[in-house]
């Protein structure tokens, strides 16, 4: 039987952070959410404003926090390109404050606490695919970096605190994920391309579309967080959480293409500094620790994905 815990969610209005507390909620948890609302929205949790175990709490981790909770799961960071590099200052201090603040707290209380840390680690990598113990090729000064550094110094400091101050901790590295609720606007590919598709627009590939990602379907990813939070005590991670299927934006383009039948044509822009050319996981690491691997293959998770922004983008244009 699972013990109902208090749990604190930061980022919870956010693509990832929502589809969690629906997921904490219906194992039967307390959940509290904290968001400063900088990419989340509202509309992704208000199904849950007035469930009796959820609590909404405006409040930015760059900040202190004193709550009373059991596990922390720390998600709240801009994650695409486009929000991150609009304000890049605040979100190292999101990365950074908001590691140190969550840590206090979880040293306080004694909480277990999760990191939502990201394959950017590996920055563009020259190991293929991506093993947990590869150091990664992170440029520490262009564009990128207040993202990438910041996620590798909030690991620096979760290592730090789990040496220092024996904290359970547990590190998961995020590899591209989409699904329902990403932000439609966010400038990631995945909602980039479908949002453009179903308009009719011009598909936007940077550059000549050969460099690759992998993309997990939010279910899957969510299924891969909670089991890791599971784990007993001697599990840290850090553990790649993705799927290793791998793509070229070109083949994402054409797919989508093809899903929502758009008689959208292909453009070419310029590849932004410092794109990495290549991201695979290996996932090897989370299959022996918490016997995982994605099921949801990509038309399956574009074709949910698709149906959620077209129904996004007719009641928008009501
Ligand atoms: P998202 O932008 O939808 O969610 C981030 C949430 O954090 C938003 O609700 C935002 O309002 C909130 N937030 C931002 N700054 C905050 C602050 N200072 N205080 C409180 N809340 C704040 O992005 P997401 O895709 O759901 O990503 C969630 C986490 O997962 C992030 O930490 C991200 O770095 C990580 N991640 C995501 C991916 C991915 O592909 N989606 C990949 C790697 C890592
Ligand atoms: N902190 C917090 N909530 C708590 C406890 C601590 O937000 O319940 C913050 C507090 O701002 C502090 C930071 O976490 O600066 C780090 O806490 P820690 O105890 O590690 O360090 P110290 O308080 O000594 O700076
Ligand atoms: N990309 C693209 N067209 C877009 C948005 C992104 O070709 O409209 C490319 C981008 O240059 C990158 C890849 O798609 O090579 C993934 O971009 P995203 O921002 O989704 O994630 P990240 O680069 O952080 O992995």
């Amino acid at each position: 039987m699972h013990a109902n815990k208090r749990i604190l969610v930061t980022g919870g209005a956010g693509f990832l952070g929502s589809h969690l507390c629906d997921r904490l909620l219906a194992r039967g948890d307390e959940v509290l959410c904290a968001d400063n609302f900088f990419t989340g929205s509202r509309r992704n949790i208000e199904h849950l404003i007035g469930h009796k175990r959820f609590e909404l709490m405006r409040h930015d981790v760059t900040f202190p926090l004193y709550v009373e909770v059991d596990e922390i799961y720390n998600l709240a960071c801009p994650a695409s390109p486009v929000h991150y590099q609009h304000d890049p200052v605040a979100t190292t201090k999101v990365s950074v404050h908001g590691a140190i603040n969550m840590l206090g707290l979880a040293k306080r209380v004694k909480a277990k606490i999760l990191q939502a840390s990201t394959s950017e680690v590996y920055g563009d990598p020259s190991v293929h695919p991506q093993t947990e113990d590869y150091w990664g090729n992170v440029n520490p000064i262009g564009i990128r970096s207040c993202y990438d550094e910041g996620k590798r110094c909030a690991e620096t400091l979760f290592f730090d605190y789990w040496r220092q101050h024996k904290l359970r901790i547990k590190v998961m590295r995020i590899f591209n994920t989409y699904g329902p609720r990403m932000h439609p606007n966010d400038g990631r590919v995945v909602s980039n391309f479908i949002v453009q598709a179903l308009r009719g627009e011009d598909i936007t590939i940077y550059g000549e579309g050969r460099q690759t990602r992998s993309f997990c379907y939010v279910d899957d990813l969510l299924d891969g967080m909670v089991r890791l939070m599971e784990t007993g005590d001697d599990v840290t991670g850090p553990v790649n959480i993705g799927n290793p299927n791998e793509f070229t934006i070109r083949q994402l383009a054409e797919r989508v293409i093809a899903l929502t039948g758009s008689s959208s044509k292909l453009v070419f822009q310029p590849l932004p500094s410092d794109d990495p050319r290549q991201r695979q996981p290996d996932i090897t690491l989370a299959g022996q620790l918490l016997d995982w691997k994605p099921t949801i293959e990509l038309d399956e998770g574009l074709r949910h994905t698709i149906a959620y922004f077209d129904k996004l983008l007719s009641e928008n244009a009501a």
